[in-house]
């Protein structure tokens, strides 16, 4: 079974105790002491092993291999001899399989201390022999995870590399796989976090989690709240279905929150990443590809954001998987759907989340669109999904743009017309969405409608009209203020995203998205 293990960089013996004894209500099963900057105290070192609350693994790790020690070996054996000297022992001791390799001396310490097959009685502690790299993946990786295979006073295999890409945790998946021993294999970095994160999935010996962010001591480190409450540690198994938000960046996204909320909240066994990949095409085709072939993976599908919606329509097609006709023609998907029998689906969830963000509140079935005026300001992508969506619908839609070149072009290929943006006082819409980021955090006080100048539906006949802006941050722009406050119905971009997010979910597992669920979330994390 694998074990959370949170890692704790020592600088003093009662404040690390209390980080341990933190961990352990987080659920931590196991701790790290990172004894790197501690070694001088060693009575301390005895103490902080008999009074661990947790099983404790205990690392020193030198400068050379990426930590803080910088003493000599010698020094670094007499801390490994005061953990091990304790009325309690370390479940762990760490050594790094290059000064394993090197010298004698260490080994010679360090076997008396350690469980291995020529010991004359069994002892509690074993040896992980490890290997980093903070720069690339290590080159001659299997040779060194043989070396570690081979030395017999070495129970515990760990190799923890940056990632250069998503595919690195590929690696790490088989490396984990292979079993020569109890395995740790771990990425760095912000490609690397799907190893530590689905590190249960694949049977690691254990995966490593900060206390909170600002206590990682690697790059890439989840926290154990992240673990435990965002990426369904608990309920993780091989079975597990993995699905992510495509993007780059895609660090701050709302996705992983929403997707993994409704995973729990329909008990779906699935756990949804972040999987930031590089805009070229090159970087979507090769990342998508190897995780799409790796059976073990159950990789079921994605959100695609920018900027890879087209990306995602060129690798379907060459894929031969279907393509939604709608996405098709608007040149953009967003939603990447393994189906059963293996054949891949782009989909864009964009354009139906918009038409249900409208028509739901009306109480209206989207046939019902048919006629209705509709005022899309705006004609960047998001413009070009919504104005598809509502023209498919039969509504009469304008489209109002700070450049009209850009609006007419649009307008031409959905059957739309085009206005300036200056237009806009003059429309008598029933309908109106913003599509720019006017509005938007940071620059929430400024609006594309002005106050002594409102459209002429809202002066007419407020009462008929519904805004709606695709802005979500914040929940309430000066756009919904404006219309609120002379009658109009208002529609916040949450439930477009929410929507969107729904869609993707269905198509996923086959289940009606709980949207207050989602919904939850979302206000939450807007909060
Ligand atoms: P985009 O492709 O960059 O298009 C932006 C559009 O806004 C362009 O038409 C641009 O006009 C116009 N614009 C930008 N700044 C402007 C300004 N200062 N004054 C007047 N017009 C301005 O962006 P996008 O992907 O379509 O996204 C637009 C917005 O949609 C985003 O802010 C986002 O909040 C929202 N969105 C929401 C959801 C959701 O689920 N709720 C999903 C997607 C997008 P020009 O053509 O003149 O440059």
């Amino acid at each position: 079974m694998t074990r959370l293990a949170a890692a704790i960089m020592v600088d003093a013996l009662e404040p690390a105790l209390a980080e341990a004894a933190r961990a352990a209500e987080f659920g931590a099963e196991l701790v790290e002491y990172r004894l790197d900057r501690f070694t001088s105290d060693l009575p301390a070192v005895t103490e902080l092993v008999s009074r661990s609350p947790l099983p404790c693994i205990i690392t020193v790790r030198p400068s050379w291999e990426g930590g803080h020690f910088a003493g000599s070996e010698a020094d670094r054996i007499d801390v490994f001899r005061a953990a091990c000297s304790g009325a309690r022992r370390p479940a762990y001791l760490d050594v790094e399989l290059a000064a394993w390799e090197k010298s004698a001396t260490l080994r010679a310490a360090i076997e008396p201390l350690v469980d291995h097959p020529g010991q004359a009685k069994a002892i509690d502690t074993a040896l992980i022999l490890s290997s980093h790299d903070f720069e690339q993946r290590p080159p001659r990786l299997m040779q060194r995870i043989m070396a570690m295979a081979d030395a017999s006073a070495c129970r515990v295999i760990k190799v923890a590399w940056q990632a250069r890409s998503l595919r690195d945790n590929l690696e790490a998946f088989d490396i984990i796989t292979q079993q020569y021993k109890p395995t740790i294999a771990l990425c760095m970095g912000q490609f690397g976090q799907p190893a530590r994160v689905l590190a249960k999935k694949f049977g690691a010996l254990l995966t490593f989690a900060a206390l909170d962010e600002r206590k990682t001591t690697a790059p890439g480190q989840p926290t154990l709240n992240e673990l435990k409450q965002l990426y369904r540690w608990d309920k993780q198994n091989r079975n597990t279905c993995v699905f992510g938000v495509i993007g780059y960046p895609v660090g701050h996204s709302l996705s992983p929150a929403i997707h993994n909320a409704g995973f729990d909240a329909i008990d779906y066994n699935g756990v949804y990443l972040p999987m930031p990949i590089p805009p070229e095409y090159e970087h979507f085709k090769a990342t998508v590809i190897t995780w799409l072939d790796m059976a073990p993976l159950h990789f079921g599908g994605a959100s695609v954001t920018i900027p890879h919606k087209q990306n995602l329509l060129r690798f379907v097609e060459e894929q031969q998987g279907e393509i939604e006709p709608l996405a098709a023609s608007i040149g953009a998907a967003n939603t990447l759907t393994r189906r059963d029998d293996g054949s891949l689906y782009a989909s864009n969830t964009d354009y139906a989340a918009a038409l249900d963000a409208v028509c739901e509140p009306l109480s209206i079935a989207r046939e019902e669109l048919a006629g209705r005026k509709v005022a899309v300001i705006g004609a960047g992508g998001a413009a070009r999904a919504i104005v598809a969506g509502f023209s498919a619908h039969n509504a009469q839609v304008t489209i109002y743009n700070r450049t009209p070149d850009r609006a007419h072009e649009l307008a031409s290929q959905f059957n739309a017309q085009a206005e300036s943006l200056n237009a806009l006082p003059d429309s008598d819409a029933d309908v109106f969405i913003n599509c720019t980021p006017i509005g938007m955090h940071p620059s929430v006080g400024v609006s594309p409608v002005t106050d002594d100048n409102l459209p002429r539906s809202w002066r007419d006949r407020p009462g008929d009209v519904v805004v709606f802006d695709t802005i979500y941050n914040p929940l309430e722009t000066k756009l919904l203020q404006q219309a609120k406050s002379v009658g109009c119905r208002t529609i916040p971009g949450t439930e477009m995203f929410i929507r969107q997010a729904a869609a993707q979910f269905t198509l996923w597992t086959n289940q009606p998205a709980p949207l207050d669920v989602f919904r939850n979330v979302m206000l939450n994390a807007l909060q």
